[in-house]
């Protein structure tokens, strides 16, 4: 058995997890990661690719931006399309210059595993039968084994990072956490594809046929999404049948279309809102999607897993440093709020743009009529932009050491 003691024990190695553990390393705080998942597998799960202004900015200040600075494609605005027609929302324009980066949330995860890794800190990944104990004393312990060898970190603090499949939410006793869920009649299909991005900007479309997603990750590599019942199986669609419905449903009146390439990834992922709260029990903290997920339509969901530990490290460096507390009981509650804005955006956004099954023609006219009015009216847009780019952080950057 092997012991091992740490202040803070960080279970997942996900975006949450690691952004916690460098922002804990800035601060000169100690901690453990335990990944139930390979390093390779872990780098190379397709997920988001949108980071809000916010989350460029905290990268940055971080100094794990690097990357990023180099390859993520900034862009100042996006496309609505409905009607055959692209409309433009200038967002940097409506937001005083602010812009959401494209920079694949694998790219991210490879930055800062590298990152920890230099910090000569530890990260275990193929960690088996993680769990753990007494989060209600002062002193939990986390188990897993490693390497053939069974092993015990005492610590201070246990932050739940492991998704939204993970251990730590579960194990919360019944009756501490209240939970919220929307699941919706539908997923995407998305797909990548060697083919380069025939517009710098998303593109948004709401179709007769369902909604679709212009996206990308590179120069060379586009992303694509379109809006396919929930249970679909990815098996039923070729190569060719993905392109004949992306095609015809981004096809814009003027002539636009995504380029068309070799498909490298596909799946379906269906969609989801869940929220639970509090996110803390004793001195667990849940953080990301083991606390909360959203459709992925508003592309908030790796956004609000840095918000959540931007709160929590400053709360951990105010009790190291100060015997303080109180940031640590306001923890949840800071975020909760802003999880609940950012579900409303994702809720909103994917209600205006995709087809319910139990729509009627009435339904689809307002919603036509949602979607003219937000792309001619500039409060409109302005709101569209503000919550698209990220609304301001939570807390100062000053105040989490950064
Ligand atoms: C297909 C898809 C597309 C998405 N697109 C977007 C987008 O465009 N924009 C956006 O912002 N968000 C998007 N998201 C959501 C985004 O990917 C997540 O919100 C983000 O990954 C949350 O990070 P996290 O660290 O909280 O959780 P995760 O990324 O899920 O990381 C949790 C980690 O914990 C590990 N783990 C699980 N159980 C254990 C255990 N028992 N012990 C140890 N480790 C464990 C997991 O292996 C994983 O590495 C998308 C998600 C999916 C699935």
């Amino acid at each position: 058995m092997g012991s091992l003691r740490t202040q803070v024990g960080i279970v997942g190695a996900g975006p949450a997890g690691l952004l916690l553990g460098h922002l804990l390393h800035l601060n000169g705080i100690d901690s453990i990661i335990v990944e139930s998942r390979s390093r390779e597998y872990v780098i190379d799960r397709v997920r988001a690719g949108v980071l809000e202004q916010g989350t460029v900015d905290l990268l940055m200040a971080m100094g794990v931006g690097a990357g990023l600075e180099r390859r993520g494609l900034r862009h100042d605005g996006l496309f609505i399309s409905f009607r055959g027609r692209r409309h433009h929302i200038d967002m940097a324009d409506l937001t005083g210059g602010k812009a959401i980066t494209v920079y694949g949330q694998n790219e991210v995860v490879k930055d800062l595993i590298e990152s920890r890794i230099a910090t000569t800190r530890p990260l275990y990944f193929d960690a088996e039968h993680v769990s753990f104990s007494a989060v209600d004393s002062s002193s939990p312990i986390i188990r897993f084994r490693h390497g053939g060898v069974d092993r015990e970190i005492h610590c201070d603090f246990v932050a739940g990072c492991d998704g939204f499949h993970g251990i730590c939410r579960p194990s919360i006793p019944n009756g501490v956490l209240a939970t919220y869920e929307r699941v919706y009649p539908f997923g995407w299909l998305g797909i990548l594809a060697e083919a380069a991005p025939s517009s710098d900007e998303l593109v948004y479309t709401c179709h007769e046929r369902g909604f679709a997603l212009f996206s990308m990750r590179s120069p060379t590599i586009t992303r694509l999404y379109c809006q396919v019942p929930p249970d679909e199986s990815i098996d039923g669609w070729s190569d060719g049948a993905i392109w004949e419905e992306m095609l015809t449903r981004m096809t814009t009146s003027d002539g636009w279309k995504p380029n068309v390439g070799r498909i490298i990834q596909k799946g379906v992922t269906p969609m989801r809102s869940f929220v639970a709260a509090p996110m803390r029990h004793g001195r667990l903290f849940l953080a990301g999607d083991a606390a909360h997920i959203v459709p992925p339509t508003g592309a908030k969901g790796l956004n609000l897993a840095a918000s959540d530990v931007l709160v929590l490290a400053r709360a951990m460096k105010a009790f190291y440093e100060r015997g303080r507390s109180d940031w640590l009981d306001e923890y949840s509650d800071v975020c909760v709020r802003r999880v609940w804005k950012a579900q409303r955006f994702s809720w909103w956004m994917t209600s205006t743009l995709h087809r319910f099954p139990d729509e009627n023609a009435f339904d689809h006219q307002r919603q036509i009529a949602d979607l003219d009015y937000l792309t001619s009216s500039r409060a409109a847009m302005t709101s569209l932009a503000e919550q698209y780019v990220g609304l301001a952080p939570e807390v100062s950057f000053e105040s989490a050491g950064l």
